[in-house]
């Protein structure tokens, strides 16, 4: 029996985390400016303290400045707008990332509108939004920058391809479809009202999961040879009491069908936090005018 060829977040990331780091000490000797990421995270949620951590520390380890603004769950949304204004006026900061979700007394859209779009490394702001939908030049959002660099990686030119996303939401599924649009894959959205989802999946050469919804898609769903790019990440309980992560599709059936597939973990994850640093180091490019390439 055939198996998938596996696509390898941690070791394509951690190429891409490498580019990075000689980019930011070629424009630091050359240039002098080293790239700045600040990181808002308001609260103490267990899973949101290690994202941030980890991307405070994967953006030193690229040789990158990065400010850790830690705020009681408490704080007002008046402070802070008024700490993320500071930021937008910090010529040390180039990229500044609010981690999601806010606490309820904070109005989450008002707070990504306040980040000056050209700082949104995020890619959130609605400017940054419109600009991914019209084929303009702005921030691209993480996950899906990181599911598509893995996607022409391992595809090449993506033209004519047919896709399907499965999942709407405006972090992952829109911006990810917008992005299989501009690469000219003929893009179907599906969503929790979609008819007849696993015909849809099947008609799809490229598949892209962002459902949140373990193993949800089975492998009898995916078309033979097709390239399967699972961006869920859930965990599970398992009968021992201890618990698991996985992802949106039926891993151990799909690897039977498709042409590739990413793991959960180690696929799409580690692409998220290094298109972050891309993001930042972009970002710092274009505000000093650097002309490198991108
Ligand atoms: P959301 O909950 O915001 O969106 C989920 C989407 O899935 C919605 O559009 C929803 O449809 C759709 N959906 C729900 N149930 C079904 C169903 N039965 N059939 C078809 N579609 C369905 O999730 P996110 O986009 O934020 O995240 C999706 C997954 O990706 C999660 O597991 C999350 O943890 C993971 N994630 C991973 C990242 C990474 O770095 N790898 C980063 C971000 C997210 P509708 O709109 O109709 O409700």
């Amino acid at each position: 029996m055939t198996q998938a060829k596996l696509i390898d977040g941690n070791a394509f990331s951690a190429n891409l985390r490498e580019e990075i780091t000689a980019r930011v000490h070629e424009i630091r000797d050359f240039h002098h400016v080293t790239p700045g990421l600040a990181v808002v995270l308001v609260g103490e949620d267990p899973a949101s303290q290690v994202y941030v951590r980890n991307k405070n520390k994967r953006a030193a380890e690229c040789g990158m400045k990065s400010f850790e603004h830690v705020l009681p769950a408490d704080t007002s949304e008046h402070h802070l707008l008024n700490l993320i204004e500071g930021l937008n006026d910090d010529p040390e900061v180039h990229g500044i990332l609010v981690q999601l979700p806010l606490p309820k007394h904070i109005d989450a859209q008002k707070v990504i509108e306040t980040i000056r779009p050209d700082k949104d490394v995020d890619g959130f702001h609605p400017w940054n939004v419109g600009m991914l939908a019209s084929g303009g030049i702005g921030m691209i959002p993480c996950t899906p920058l990181g599911s598509l660099m893995m996607l022409r990686d391992h595809l090449g030119p993506l033209t004519g391809l047919k896709a399907i996303v499965v999942g709407r939401s405006n972090i992952v599924g829109k911006p990810m479809a917008h992005l299989l649009i501009r690469e000219s894959c003929t893009v179907t959205i599906a969503h929790s009202q979609t008819r007849d989802l696993p015909a849809e999946v099947r008609a799809a050469d490229i598949v892209v999961a962002a459902v949140g919804r373990p193993e949800m898609i089975r492998g009898d769903w995916i078309k033979p040879g097709a390239t399967v790019i699972d961006v869920g990440i859930n965990r599970i309980g398992l009968p021992d009491g201890k618990s698991k992560l996985v992802g949106d599709v039926k891993f151990d059936e799909a690897v039977k069908v498709a042409g590739a597939i990413t793991p959960v973990p180690g696929g799409v994850g580690p692409m998220t936090i290094a298109c972050l640093l891309r993001n930042t180091l972009t970002a710092a490019a274009r505000l000093h005018r650097l002309d490198i390439p991108e």
